[in-house]
């Protein structure tokens, strides 16, 4: 009885607002200034995307995953999960994520005019709100369009927050892209709402298994267990599978024993400005 009303204490605790707590009131203020900076940044091009390689099981280079980054007049280069969340908030993603598409797909214009990086896939990370946005088909084919890039080296990753609600609505908008030959990954894979009759339904490419799985390789039984399931599940699905936050030889070992295909991470190499990009995949391929 004692422990009952506890719990609903608590529980009520949770729901509270705290309108007075100077804390909270500071970091409403300062969320607020961050809003109104990133609407700048975001005109006055403060953005710049990183590129972190991503490769196969014979450690050949296959592509990279976008990251953004915003080069803020006084902070210097600040990590979007510092931003990203505010900008989901405020709506403000819908400008930043149709930035970074088309600076995707400018990159991969320019990867297309060189034999050492013509095939490589570049991975863009999409918000559900984005990909919900009313008019992202028209806008992502656009682009595709605009820079005359080849569809399927582009590949879109999407979290398990996409199947929260109106699930035909996305699986439809992803079947007709994929027709377009646009490809998917689900990123942070096995960290949401996965079910697993939704990931059959879904036009995808790639799992991504998150880093907070890779972290306790080769150690942690647990770990181990639900990476082998993953890559498994991946194999009979028939989808290529990508390990993310491959920091140590021993992760990478494990995983090439269970017959993971696609690896990233700080091992293999740390986002990078395009130039360093560029300079590291044209050593790599002449073998230095
Ligand atoms: P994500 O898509 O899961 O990206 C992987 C994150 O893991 C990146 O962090 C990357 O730098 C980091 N990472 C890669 N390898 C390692 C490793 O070996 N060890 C460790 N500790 N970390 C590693 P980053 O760049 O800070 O991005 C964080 C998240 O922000 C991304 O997670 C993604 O969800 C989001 N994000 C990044 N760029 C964009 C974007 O253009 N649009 C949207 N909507 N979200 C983005
Ligand atoms: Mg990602
Ligand atoms: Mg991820
Ligand atoms: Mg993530």
């Amino acid at each position: 009885q004692a422990d009952l009303a506890m719990y609903k204490a608590k529980e009520a605790g949770r729901n509270r607002l705290y309108f007075y707590d100077p804390a909270m009131q500071e970091a409403i203020s300062s969320r607020a200034q961050m809003e109104s900076e990133l609407r700048v940044a975001i005109e006055q091009e403060q953005l710049v995307l990183y590129y972190q390689p991503q490769v196969n099981a014979v450690g050949e280079l296959t592509g990279a995953e976008a990251l953004v980054r915003w080069e803020h007049p006084q902070r210097g280069l600040v990590g979007p999960v510092e931003f990203i969340s505010v900008a989901e908030a405020s709506g403000l993603i819908l400008p930043l994520g149709h930035w970074v598409l088309e600076a995707a797909c400018r990159q991969l214009s320019d990867w297309a005019e060189r034999e050492q990086t013509r095939d490589l896939t570049l991975s863009v990370n999409i918000s559900t709100h984005q990909f919900k946005q009313a008019d992202f088909v028209d806008q992502l084919l656009a682009l595709v369009a605009q820079y005359a890039i080849n569809p399927q080296r582009l590949k879109l990753e999407l979290t398990e927050s996409l199947l929260i609600d109106d699930i035909d609505f996305a699986i439809e908008r992803m079947r007709f892209l994929k027709q377009q030959g646009i490809g998917f990954a689900l990123d942070d894979f096995g960290t949401g709402y996965s079910s697993l009759a939704y990931i059959k339904q879904l036009p995808l490419d790639q799992l991504k298994i998150d880093r907070c799985f890779i972290d306790g390789l080769p150690s942690d039984a647990n770990d181990a267990a639900i990476t082998r399931i993953i890559i498994s599940l991946a194999s009979e699905l028939k989808l290529w599978v990508v390990a993310e936050g491959v920091e140590t030889q021993a992760q990478r070992d494990f995983l090439l024993d269970v017959n993971c295909t696609g690896f990233q991470g700080y091992w293999f190499g740390r986002p990078v400005s395009a130039e360093d990009f560029l300079l590291n995949a044209l050593e790599q391929q002449e073998g230095i």
